[in-house]
């Protein structure tokens, strides 16, 4: 089953994420998802840029992208 993007939602896992000077995510994320305010704090997600593709989760070498699914 093809999931439709209404139910997936992903973060950052602060407590894993490592801050890396250039997020990995954010470099493979087409809608460039990972934002941040400033360069040494850990990137946030915003979920209004993002389509679902889930490259972001196998490329951060610190698997601090995690996933959730939505249950109505
Ligand atoms: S999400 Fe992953 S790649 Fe991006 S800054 Fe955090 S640890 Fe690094
Ligand atoms: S799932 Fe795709 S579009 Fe969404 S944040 Fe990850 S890489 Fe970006």
């Amino acid at each position: 089953m093809v999931e439709s993007t209404r139910n997936i939602m992903l973060k950052v896992d602060d407590d894993l994420c490592q801050a890396c000077k250039k997020c990995f995510a954010n470099e493979a994320c087409k809608g460039k998802a990972f934002r941040r305010f400033e360069q040494d704090e850990n990137p946030f997600l915003d979920m209004s840029r993002c389509w679902g593709c889930l490259d972001c989760i196998p490329v951060c070498p610190f698997k601090a992208v995690v996933r959730h699914l939505y249950k109505k």
